[in-house]
């Protein structure tokens, strides 16, 4: 039998955070917010072009249960998914900044220290918080974003003591970016972030980060007897932070020598990088790959948004697979077994979602074929000696929310 990963439902989410909380600070908490993970149908490594991504907020969320503690320190405790033991993180709050703290909590202080440093928390007060999560850790589906979020959005809200409003939604993402960027020293491009916090029920997000807007279209596949099944590879992120950074470097280098502040801003991006590596003594082959890699893609998204909106699932399925391509062949971040999954399911529209090295696969499926696809991919990745996939079938949730 597949082995499919669990998703709780708000209420059933909520109890867990509150039940986790009191047995570590003896006490019931203020609230629960809930900030869910994204998987991206479209448009991977495009975010810090200026390109265009299509994701979903899932509906596999992070709780965090908070209360004000009157205390100068954060304590954090956290139960990821598959854990049975939580992990613990205790920190003064003025130690908090750039780099610090160096291991998971700084995802949680971390957005909330950019989010007071931008002024849209009001002011720094100590708090204790719980964590509980359905979204997987480290499987392309941002685990990260859904940390950030939950403690930034909530971590607002208890301090102003009402809902965030459009605007300040907007600020925490830019908060959550930074926090990755300088808390935890992951570089990220910000559509993570962006989905967790304006991800709505039954729609996906054109997101593109050129023009900074948000679009939201309707992504129905049920209508249309269809499923988007996602299936997590299990597979060890091996050198994954390098290889991220180095994509990413060729990307940023590429713009600067262009005197651009993006890629998009590029015109004939792929023939002046090819001089620019020449001239300096850079592999030009690989620069031309990874750039037109990022051009194409922006330019199939914004294709795939038109197919959508007509409500052509055949050209958008015929586009996740040229996006597959293009990733594997021409960005080089597709591993032996996403690739495997990628053949296992045929002609389908599919493609692996997220950054790469490791992490998921999602398909386009017939309803009523969701459970005979899952197990052969089960059984390819058995045969070949890879680790046991999870699967998940993704419909579009609701963003960041207060649930308690
Ligand atoms: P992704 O965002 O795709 O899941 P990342 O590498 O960006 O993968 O983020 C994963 C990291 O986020 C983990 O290594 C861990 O530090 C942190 N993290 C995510 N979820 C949790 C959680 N529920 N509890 C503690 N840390 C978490
Ligand atoms: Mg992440």
């Amino acid at each position: 039998m597949p082995r499919w990963m669990e998703t709780r439902d708000d209420a059933t989410l909520a109890n867990a955070a509150s039940t986790l909380f009191r047995s570590y600070f003896s006490e019931d908490p203020e609230g629960v917010w809930a900030a869910p993970g994204r998987v991206n149908v479209i448009g991977d490594h495009v975010d810090y072009a200026g390109g265009i991504s299509i994701p979903f907020a899932l509906k596999a969320n992070t709780a965090i249960a908070l209360r004000r503690s009157g205390q100068p320190t954060y304590r954090v405790v956290s139960l990821a998914p598959g854990q049975h033991e939580a992990s613990r993180v205790e920190i003064p709050i003025n130690e908090v900044g750039p780099g610090s703290p160096d291991n998971w909590a700084g995802y949680v202080v971390g957005a909330i220290w950019a989010a007071i440093e931008a002024g849209v928390i009001p002011c720094a007060e100590g708090l204790d918080m719980a964590i509980v999560s359905d979204v997987p850790v480290g499987s392309g589906l941002s685990s990260s974003a859904a940390l950030e979020c939950s403690a930034a959005l909530g971590s607002l809200e208890l301090a102003t003591g009402r809902s965030a409003s459009e605007a300040e939604r907007t600020a925490l993402v830019d908060a959550c970016i930074r926090a990755e960027n300088e808390v935890v020293g992951a570089s990220t491009g910000g559509l993570d972030q962006r989905a967790s916090l304006f991800g709505q029920e039954g729609k996906a997000l054109v997101i593109d980060f050129q023009e900074g807007s948000t679009t939201l279209v309707p992504f129905d596949l049920s209508g249309h007897g269809l499923a988007l099944l996602i299936a997590d590879t299990n597979a060890p992120h091996a050198l994954n932070d390098g290889q991220y950074a180095s994509r990413r470097g060729v990307i940023d280098d590429v713009t600067a020598a262009m005197g651009a502040q993006t890629l998009r801003e590029v015109d004939n991006a792929v023939v002046r990088a090819a001089s620019w590596a020449n001239a300096e003594g850079r592999d030009a082959e690989v620069t031309c790959k990874r750039v037109k890699h990022v051009v194409e893609e922006t330019d199939r998204t914004a294709e795939a948004a038109k197919a959508l909106e007509r409500d052509d699932l055949n050209t958008f399925a015929k586009l996740m697979r040229d996006s597959h391509e293009s990733l594997r062949d021409q960005y080089e971040v597709v591993t032996p077994e996403l690739e495997s999954v990628f053949q296992t399911v045929g002609s389908r529209g599919s493609r692996m979602t997220g950054g790469g090295f490791g992490g998921s696969v999602i398909t386009i499926v017939a309803e009523d074929e969701v459970a005979a696809l899952a197990e052969r991919i089960a059984q390819a990745a058995e045969a070949q000696g890879f680790p046991e996939p999870s699967f998940m079938v993704a419909t579009p949730g609701a963003g960041a929310r207060r649930l308690v």
